[in-house]
C-alpha cells in the first residue's frame, strides 16, 4: 500500500516560504496583458511552466467547431488612448492594460462626447476604481476609467480614440499537465488565466494551481491528477471538446480560483453537494478550524459550468478566499496586488493539498477482530498503568489520545466505512484516523478491504 506524508496546517517557515513563492509569481505575472487569446495568455502559461515544467501547450485555431461555439479570432492590442483635443491622454492603455475593453476592434477618430459615451465604462460606486470589461463575442470598442476621470470630461468638447489592435486568425493557447497515479481515478484541477491585471480573481488561481502542482509532483501519488490551464468559458468547453471521454471519465475535479483575497475562506459545493470532492474539501477545512463561508452549486459561477454539464457531470468543488462576485473590488482595479495577500495563497494552497491527502489516504477498511472489543492491552496498544491515560506522543507528535482514536477506529471498521466516513463520524482529524489505521493495520487488527474506496 502506497502511503503519502500527512501534511500540516500550522504556519511554518514552509508556509513562509510558499507565501513568498506565490507573490513573486503574481508580481511576475500581473502586468502581463492576458486575454482568451494571444501572447498575454501564451506569456503567461510560459511562467508557469517554470513551475509546471511537464505544461504542455496546445493550440486551437480560430474558427475550430467546438460543440456550441467557434474558438474566435486571435486579439493582439499594442496601444491605446482616450485623448482631447490638445492630444493630452485621458486614459492610457500604457498605464493599465483594464482601460481597453478586451477584443477591442481598432479605432483611430475623432468623435464628439455624446458619441463616446457609449463606449465608456466606469462605476459611481467604486469612483477610484477602473471596471474590467470586455466584448469577446460581438464586435466593439470601449474603454474603461475611473468614474473621478469620466467627471472630467467636457459635454463640449472633442475626443480622439485610438485602439492599435488586431483580430485575426491565430489560435486559443491552454496548457496542461499531468500526475499519473495507479489507481485508475484521475481528478481534474483547472483553472482560467485570462483576466488582465487582476489579481485575485483571477491570477490567485493560475499561481495557485502552479504551486499545488510543485507540491504534488514531489511525491508519490495513489491517484492521476491532471492540470489545466485555460481561458474560462471557452478554453474550458474546448478542452471538454478535445478529450470528452477522458473528462467524463474523471472521479472529480477542483476549480481554482479566486483564493488569495484578505476576506472569509469559502466553498462552492459540487453540483452533487456531498460527492467525496465536496467531503474531503468540508474535511480539510474542518479539521483546520475554519468554517467556511459555504456557496451552494448554482449553474453560474465559473468553468464547472462546463465540467458538470449534462454531457460531463464531473463533481467539481472550489475552495475561495474572496470568492469572485462577494467581494467589493471584484472585476476592478483595486483587485491588485495590494489586495492579494501572501498567506492566504499559501493557506489556500495548503487546504487544497490537505483535501487531496484526504482523497490519497482514503481506504475502506475492515475489523479483524469484529466479535466485541479487541484485547488492545494483549497488543501494546494499550497504557499499561491503569488510570494512565495521558497524552501519546505518535509520530507527527499530533495524536492526543490513541485510545480514543483506536476505539473509534476499529468501532466504525464494519467494511462499510471509508477513514473519510470514520473521520466525519467520529470528529476525529483525517491525518490522526489515517496514521492509527496503518497502526492498526501492522497488528493485524484490521485490513484495507478495497484498495480503492470509491469504486
Ligand atoms: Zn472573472
Amino acid at each position: 500500500m502506497n502511503t503519502v506524508s500527512i501534511t500540516d496546517t500550522t504556519a511554518s517557515d514552509a508556509t513562509v516560504a510558499m507565501a513568498d513563492r506565490a507573490m513573486k509569481m503574481m508580481r511576475r505575472l500581473f502586468p502581463l496583458c492576458r486575454s482568451i487569446t494571444g501572447d498575454g495568455l501564451r506569456q503567461t502559461l510560459r511562467i508557469l511552466a517554470e513551475t509546471v515544467p511537464q505544461m504542455q501547450m496546445i493550440e486551437i485555431p480560430s474558427g475550430t467547431q467546438v460543440f456550441d461555439w467557434t474558438i474566435p479570432r486571435e486579439w493582439a492590442i499594442r496601444d491605446a488612448y482616450l485623448a482631447d483635443a490638445s492630444g493630452m491622454r485621458i486614459v492610457d492603455f500604457q498605464k493599465s492594460n483594464l482601460h481597453v475593453v478586451g477584443y477591442s476592434v481598432p479605432v483611430d477618430r475623432s468623435m464628439s462626447f455624446d458619441e463616446l459615451q457609449q463606449h465608456l465604462h466606469s462605476l459611481p460606486r467604486l469612483p477610484d476604481a477602473i471596471p474590467y470589461r470586455t466584448s469577446y463575442y460581438k464586435e466593439n470598442w470601449g474603454f474603461c476609467m475611473t468614474q473621478k476621470q469620466r467627471d472630467l470630461l467636457d459635454p463640449h468638447a472633442t475626443y480622439h480614440a485610438f485602439i492599435d489592435s488586431e483580430l485575426f486568425c491565430g489560435s486559443l493557447s491552454i496548457g496542461e499537465a499531468r500526475l499519473p497515479g495507479d489507481s485508475g481515478h484521475e481528478y481534474l484541477i483547472s483553472t482560467y488565466c485570462c483576466h488582465p491585471s487582476l489579481a485575485n480573481d483571477n491570477l490567485s488561481g493560475p499561481v495557485v494551481t502552479a504551486l499545488l502542482y510543485s507540491q504534488l509532483a514531489k511525491r508519490k501519488l495513489r491517484h492521476s491528477y491532471r492540470f489545466v490551464f485555460v481561458p474560462e468559458t471557452i478554453g474550458a468547453i474546448a478542452y471538454c471538446a478535445l478529450y470528452p471521454e477522458e473528462v467524463r471519465g474523471m472521479t472529480g475535479g477542483f476549480v481554482v480560483t479566486s483564493c488569495g483575497g484578505p476576506g472569509p475562506i469559502g466553498m462552492k459545493e459540487s453540483f452533487v453537494g456531498d460527492h467525496l470532492v465536496d467531503r474531503a474539501v468540508r474535511l480539510a477545512l474542518r479539521d483546520a478550524g475554519i468554517t467556511p463561508v459555504i456557496y451552494p452549486f448554482v449553474p453560474d459561477g465559473s468553468d464547472e459550468r462546463q465540467y458538470s454539464s449534462p454531457g460531463f457531470r464531473l463533481p467539481v468543488t472550489t475552495i475561495s478566499k474572496d470568492k469572485y462576485y462577494e467581494y467589493d473590488y471584484y472585476h476592478t482595479s483595486l483587485d491588485n496586488l495590494d489586495f492579494v495577500r501572501g498567506e492566504s495563497l499559501a493557506g489556500s494552497i495548503q487546504l487544497y493539498l490537505n483535501a487531496i491527502e484526504i482523497l490519497e489516504n482514503n481506504r475502506i477498511v475492515i475489523s479483524l477482530n469484529p466479535n466485541c472489543e479487541a484485547q488492545l492491552g494483549r497488543r501494546g496498544l494499550y497504557p499499561q498503568t491503569g488510570g494512565a491515560l495521558n497524552p501519546t506522543k505518535e509520530e507527527h507528535g499530533i495524536i492526543k489520545n490513541e485510545v480514543d482514536v483506536i476505539t473509534w477506529v476499529l468501532f466504525l471498521a464494519d467494511g462499510q466505512q471509508d477513514l473519510l466516513s470514520i473521520s466525519e463520524r467520529s470528529g476525529i482529524p483525517f491525518p490522526h484516523v489515517v496514521a492509527v489505521t496503518r497502526k492498526l493495520h501492522q497488528h493485524g487488527l484490521l485490513e484495507y478491504i478495497q484498495d480503492n474506496a470509491f469504486e
